[in-house]
């Protein structure tokens, strides 16, 4: 195939996820035949920076030689199996290892194949769990404004975003909403710690009136992925642990995009600080949400997998002779050998690598690179956690997000704004070289776009 040729082909037979295709008739389809490190080329050798991570999946970089080679033996050994009355060395030594990284107490793995899928079963979960142990009335959710949980029908009635609510919200159930740590909404002279810790108030006078019917509460750790990379205080996770606690109410915590390093620890619930006072013992650290939501880049970016942990309490309620009263819930690829081989060898690529003190390393360099960034009069908020960088860009135009997309092709760029706010979350393996590349030529777009 030749890049003219892909794009026709592509639009006359493929429909592409979140796209109205008429804009297709002007906008070009990129075409993308084979991808290297950060790097995704065209037929023609055209080279873009993925600094967009492929939607937030890829971690180590595209065509990476060990996870390569582990899914390349994992093909000779065995491609799939059900896991139903079934069971195979990569499902569970992945469950295994995901238990000794997460929070203490995540004991039990239950496999699906995305990140919305991973969503639904923990709802089911949580409010299966309430009708086992006699709460039938506690079935309804809760999450942040401006909250992302996925987009199938049980996912969107946890997930607040307008565009998505207005087109398909009469499909699913109401779930209400309390408000967004999101510091960027603090009053002025407001800290982003005080201002996490009045949600955290409007939180607990929710939980107070609506226990007796709730289930869970559903929350992205530290950073709002589609909100526009929405940052807020790690305070909030612990006075959440304490209120959900307090008031019988789950905790489900969604690290689908903010799991597996991206925040700077492997799972961003690590960073709650320590309950007030200091209990004696030495688990102070971080929290364990009742569920745990991974997927993304579970498997690095190569194949489709998610996971949801959560506590041998839970998973002591469905333990019982009858069939209803377990976790009625599968995936035809539920666990597939695959994927688990690509995690096992993320996690290898982790345990080996010291990635963590690695990006601690590359995130300190691009925040000094940034500086031209962060002080350009057209620049506000400019923010990082981890290995994600965001900003808004005040543009007198129209269509910013299309333009910027548009103008950081052309510099090699893959940046995919969401509205007026630009982000960067790179793969882990970006060099010095590339970050300053990635800086100095987001600088141009921006003095261009401001
Ligand atoms: C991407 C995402 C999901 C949904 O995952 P899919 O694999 O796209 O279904 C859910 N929650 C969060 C926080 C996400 O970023």
């Amino acid at each position: 195939m030749s890049n003219a040729d892909l794009l026709t082909r592509s639009l006359a037979a493929v429909w592409h996820p979140c796209t109205q295709m008429k804009r297709h008739e002007t906008l070009p389809l990129v075409p993308i035949q084979r991808g290297q490190g950060v790097w995704l080329y065209d037929f023609d050798g055209r080279r873009y920076l993925d600094a967009v991570s492929s939607w937030w999946v890829n971690l180590f970089g595209h065509c990476n030689p060990h996870i390569n080679a582990a899914i390349t033996d994992q093909l000779g050994k065995l491609e799939h199996v059900m896991l139903a009355g079934f069971t195979h060395e990569p499902a569970v030594r992945l469950a295994e290892r995901l238990a000794q990284l997460a929070p203490p107490g995540l004991g039990h793995c239950f496999y699906a194949s995305d990140g919305a899928s991973a969503t639904e079963i923990a709802l089911k979960m949580s409010a299966h769990y309430w009708r086992n142990n006699g709460k039938p009335q506690k079935m309804n959710f809760i999450s942040l404004q401006n909250s992302y949980h996925g987009e199938t029908l049980g996912a969107l009635s946890v997930t607040d975003v307008a565009l998505f609510k207005d087109a398909y919200g009469g499909l699913t159930r109401h779930n209400a909403t309390v408000p967004s740590p999101d510091w960027r909404h603090a009053a002025a002279g407001e800290s982003a710690q005080d201002y996490a810790l009045r949600c955290a108030e409007a939180l607990e006078r929710h939980l107070q009136q609506h226990h007796a019917s709730l289930a869970a509460f559903i929350v992205e750790p530290l950073v709002q992925g589609a909100a526009g990379m929405a940052m807020y205080h790690p305070v909030y996770l612990r006075r959440a642990r304490e209120l959900c606690d307090q008031y019988g109410v789950h905790l489900i915590a969604d690290e689908i995009a903010v799991g597996m390093g991206r925040t700077g620890t492997m799972f961003a619930c690590e960073q709650a600080p320590p309950p007030q006072p200091l209990p004696q013992s030495e688990r102070g650290y971080g929290i364990t949400p009742d569920f745990l939501l991974i997927s993304k880049g579970i498997s690095g970016g190569y194949l489709p997998l998610s996971v949801v942990m959560t506590t041998d309490e839970i998973y002591r309620a469905f333990y019982a002779d009858e069939t209803a009263r377990g976790f009625l819930h599968s995936h035809s690829y539920t666990g597939n050998p695959l994927a688990c081989r690509a995690a096992l060898a993320t996690l290898d690529i982790f345990g080996q690598d010291n990635i963590l003190a690695a990006n601690r390393s590359k995130a300190a360099y691009l925040n000094r690179i940034a500086a031209p960034l962060r002080k350009h009069p057209g620049v506000r908020n400019f923010r990082n956690t981890g290995m994600i960088w965001a900003f808004e860009v005040e543009s007198p135009h129209a269509g910013f997000a299309q333009r910027c997309f548009t103008l950081a092709l052309e510099q090699e760029l893959l940046l995919r704004p969401m509205g007026n706010t630009v982000y960067f979350m790179p793969p882990y393996v970006i060099s010095e070289a590339e970050m300053d590349m990635l800086v100095e030529r987001t600088l141009h777009i921006v003095e261009a776009l401001a």
